[in-house]
């Protein structure tokens, strides 16, 4: 049986990690469908192309190829995870993000991605346009200190150096873009469950999420 799991939020709600594991429990693909803006964003910054031109934007994602394989983002067969995690891409990827021309472009790649595998896909626009028909839905939120603390942390140990109030400020900004722009703004779909991890660690929200899989699947 197919399976897919839309998990949607703020940054540094946690998706990324939870979906992770949670694919790991329920054999799924797990697609980090931000990862696509911040390579998208990438390129632009590498081709100097501003998120006011669009066509120019346009004609360079015809010629890029974006694939995961594993937990890897390959932009045209170069692995560039490690690039994505970048402060200057998480600091521009909203505005390339806000342009309904990319949108529709990385929607129906991943709803290519989404036909033919059981997948768990997290972003902003997951249960609300991507898997609209999905049989589990999740919306995790946090506290925007804590989404910033935690942040902070990651990039640390990753020996990125980096300001607490600087990403504290970076994460309400995409916040804001996020759930202002016109096209396929983050908000929560009406059919999705809200876990809000401020008070939890990774662990009680895998546990949750794979409750609810489970006694729905049992059901
Ligand atoms: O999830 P992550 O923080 O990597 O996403 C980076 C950015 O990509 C978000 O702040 C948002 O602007 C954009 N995004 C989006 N729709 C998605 C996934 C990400 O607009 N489905």
């Amino acid at each position: 049986m197919k399976l897919s799991v839309a998990i949607d939020g703020p940054a540094g709600a946690g998706k990324s990690t939870i979906a992770k594991l949670v694919a790991k429990r329920f054999h799924l693909n797990y697609i980090n469908t931000g990862a696509m803006y911040r390579a998208i964003t990438y390129a632009a910054i590498k081709n100097e192309i501003s998120h006011e031109s669009v066509e120019e934007l346009c004609s360079m994602i015809d010629e890029l190829k974006i694939e995961f394989k594993g937990e890897s983002l390959y932009l045209n067969d170069k692995d560039i995870t490690e690039d994505l995690c970048l402060p200057e891409i998480a600091k521009k990827v909203s505005f390339y993000a806000s342009i309904p021309e990319i949108r529709k472009m990385l929607v129906k790649q991943q709803r290519r991605i989404a036909e033919n595998s059981s997948v768990i896909m997290d972003g902003r626009d997951i249960g609300t346009v991507v898997l609209k028909d999905a049989p589990f839905k999740f919306y995790l939120t946090a506290s925007a200190d804590k989404r910033a603390e935690r942040r902070y942390l990651e990039l640390q140990e990753k020996g990125i150096e980096v300001d607490y109030a600087k990403i504290l400020h970076d994460i309400k900004q995409r916040d804001h873009i996020d759930m202002n722009r016109d096209v396929d703004p983050l908000r929560k779909a009406e059919d999705a469950i809200e876990v809000d991890t401020s008070d939890m660690n990774i662990e009680e929200v895998v546990e949750k999420l794979s409750c609810i899989i489970n006694n729905k699947l049992n059901h």
